[in-house]
């Protein structure tokens, strides 16, 4: 069995980045190890952002270089490419987030639609992505989740938006590129959901190539994937399913207590991470059906599902089975897992900054409040670069 250091080599996880970039993850780390510098760093730049001051430059050459590809797809394909001679792939990631205008979701749709058949050709690119509050104003998602009355225009938006939804599914389809759909809050994840479950049963007769997301720090996860894996059975399709913990822990608890309904959330942390594990070991017993992208930064978790691929004699390019990681984030993990042979992908977001900030911001909160992952990003950071003597 490999062993636990497997993920310790630091040689291997940097291998992409120059001196001068180690320098300058070492140092973004450091500062959003510090929980008030995040908070207020935050309202700062909302603040900045929203006044038009002159804060691009100072946000990209910081966080935004170090968390995102570039402003568009053109800037992220160097970095595509020198993942891919490291034996990484990429899943390109318009992170355009939290708009309004019927214009932008159009633009969004089209984009996805353009990376796709742009990936069709580029062995680099086996998938692509999108969150369906890309597609279409969180308030309708919302409203159908709740099953609420929708006004004519309302019902106008919603039609707008399922045809959106359905012309990125076709266009994966046509491409033979699978397709990842991220899950978002808890209040409007219904609805994306059933959409989800048509197109699977749509397009995916033969392989995964739409993919929906599992947040197992959802208690009911893998009931619901125990009725879907049912129904695709009976009805004769394939199931693809990323699945992560989740993002939005903190916003989902206190929406609950709020709204004073049970949280959705599981009761710990240790409760997340048993859901989860249980999560990958019922996909992993049914591979056959099943396709898993396993989103994580969690070593254990991580090391649990290499384990369970020796144990079944899952071979370690099969190719229902991927590992992914964010840009920027667990190198460690990327590399090292790349360099024994399996399949792993990075998601690398690119947007323009100022649309690409709530994404980052999330980043920002993750390594603060996910107390573990930013010191061990430094403890990595330090070793490697007592390692080339910085
Ligand atoms: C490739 C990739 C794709 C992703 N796509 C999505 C997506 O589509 N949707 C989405 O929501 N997120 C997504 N994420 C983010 C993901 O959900 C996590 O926020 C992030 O990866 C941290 O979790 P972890 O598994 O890496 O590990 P860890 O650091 O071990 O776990 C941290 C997570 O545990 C959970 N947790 C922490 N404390 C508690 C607690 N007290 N009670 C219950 N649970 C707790 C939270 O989910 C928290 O984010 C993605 C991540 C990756 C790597």
């Amino acid at each position: 069995m490999m062993p636990k250091s497997l993920f310790d080599n630091t040689e291997i996880a940097f291998r992409l980045k120059s001196d001068s970039e180690l320098e300058r993850a070492y140092f973004l780390f450091k500062m959003i190890s510090v929980e008030p510098f995040v908070r207020i760093g935050t309202a700062a730049t909302k603040f900045a952002l929203n006044l038009h001051l002159p804060v691009e430059g100072l946000i990209r050459s910081t966080v935004f270089d170090h968390f995102c590809g570039g402003v568009n797809e053109k800037d992220c394909m160097p970095v595509v490419d020198n993942l891919l001679n490291a034996g990484v792939f990429s899943v390109l990631d318009y992170s355009v987030e939290g708009k309004k205008e019927d214009a932008q979701f159009i633009k969004t749709a089209e984009k996805v639609n353009e990376l796709t058949t742009f990936a069709k050709d580029k062995s680099a690119m086996p998938f692509s992505v999108f969150k369906p509050t890309g597609l279409g104003h969180i308030r309708i998602w919302k409203k159908v989740t709740n099953r609420e009355t929708l006004s004519e225009s309302e019902k106008k938006e919603w039609h707008d938006i399922t045809e959106r939804y359905e012309k990125v599914c076709k266009t994966a389809s046509d491409c033979n590129i699978s397709l990842l759909i991220d899950a978002e809050e808890y209040c409007m994840q219904e609805a994306a959901d059933d959409l989800c479950e048509r197109m699977m049963e749509k397009y995916n007769s033969e392989k995964a190539i739409v993919f929906n997301t599992l947040q197992c720090y959802r208690w009911d996860r893998l009931d619901y994937l125990k009725e879907q894996h049912a129904k695709a059975k009976e009805k004769g399709y394939k199931l693809g399913f990323k699945i992560v913990r989740g993002a939005y822990l903190e916003k989902e608890n206190e929406r609950a207590e709020e709204q004073n309904y049970p949280s959705p959330i599981c009761e710990s942390k240790a409760a997340t991470d048993a859901n989860f594990d249980a999560v990958m070991r019922y996909i992993f017993d049914n591979l056959d059906d099943i396709s898993l992208f396993l989103g994580t930064h969690n070593e254990a978790s991580s090391y649990l599902a290499m384990q369970i691929m020796e144990e079944k004699g899952i071979s370690k390019d099969n190719s229902h089975m991927w590992f992914g990681q964010l840009y920027g984030m667990s190198d460690h993990l990327t590399f090292n897992i790349a360099s024994e042979g399996y399949n792993v992908a990075k998601y690398i977001p690119f947007g323009p900054v100022k649309d690409v900030m709530p994404y980052l911001i999330r980043r920002a909160e993750e390594n603060t409040s996910v107390a573990g992952q930013t010191n061990r990003e430094l403890t990595l950071i330090t070793k490697e670069r007592k390692r080339r003597r910085l």
